[in-house]
């Protein structure tokens, strides 16, 4: 499979170096306990540690499984990835949206706390680093301008510029757009949530035999990426895998 390949360049080296560098001369603090947090990341070990990380979840979409009674934890499939699999091959998900992850995520997000987007965007490059063959191009979910408008930025642009810049692989924000105002998914049943997104998306360049990651902040039904994915697909990509901070646990 051609994919991207991870080389390291002199500046990549150097950059990394002063920043590791950096916060023996500006010490930064943890964002969740505002202690200094001794390292270069902004979140000291300990929040770090009581963080809610995604496991078990589902191999493909990353949905939140309950680990107990489970013995195969590394390798489940959720029963609607069966029933009905996905146009992406999978969704990485390092966190669980739960208290404190969605606090640091609406800071960002609501409030353009980049500070919180950076350690997130920190925690999903350590699961990303892991992967043998990363995307050729990076996507993020478009919002339509008046969201855009309204909030100031696409925290899902700002994630793929950050990702993209850290693992030297191009991003390409304009491809994808919005053309339809969606009201928020969440809550909404699965019919209603399908029928907002039909024709809401706009493919603006061609995209024929790529490896892309498509970039979202938190996923929550799934149906956006689901959709997205599909569409990407359809247009001839190669493959498709999502890429967010946090995956919501299905609704009680
Ligand atoms: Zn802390
Ligand atoms: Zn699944």
């Amino acid at each position: 499979m051609i994919g991207h390949s991870r080389t390291t360049t002199l500046f990549q080296r150097c950059s990394a170096a002063l920043q590791r560098g950096s916060y023996y001369l500006f010490p930064g603090r943890c964002v969740l306990c505002s202690a200094l947090s001794k390292r270069p990341l902004d979140l000291c070990e300990g929040c770090e540690a009581e963080l809610h990380l995604n496991q078990p979840a589902c191999q493909c979409c990353a949905l939140p499984m309950n680990s107990t009674g489970s013995t195969l934890i590394n390798s489940v499939t959720c029963g609607k990835c069966i029933a009905n699999p996905p146009a992406f091959t999978h969704c990485i998900a390092p966190l669980r949206y739960e208290f404190p992850i969605n606090k640091l995520i609406n800071g960002f997000k609501h409030h353009a706390q980049f500070s919180r987007g950076t350690v997130l965007a920190e925690l999903l490059l350590c699961e990303l680093t892991s992967q043998e063959i990363l995307p050729e191009l990076i996507l993020s979910v478009p919002l339509h301008w008046r969201r855009q408008f309204t909030r100031g930025f696409n925290q899902a642009q700002w994630l793929s510029h950050y990702l993209g810049q850290r693992l030297a692989i191009p991003v390409d924000t304009r491809l994808l757009s919005r053309q339809k105002y969606t009201p928020a998914q969440q809550g909404l049943p699965r019919k209603q949530r399908l029928k907002n997104l039909k024709g809401a998306f706009r493919l603006n360049n061609d995209i024929k035999g790529k490896h892309i990651a498509l970039v979202d902040d938190v996923v929550t039904t799934g149906s956006t990426t689901a959709e997205l994915s599909q569409l990407l697909r359809k247009a001839g990509a190669k493959e498709v895998e999502i890429w967010c901070l946090a995956r919501t646990p299905l609704e009680k």
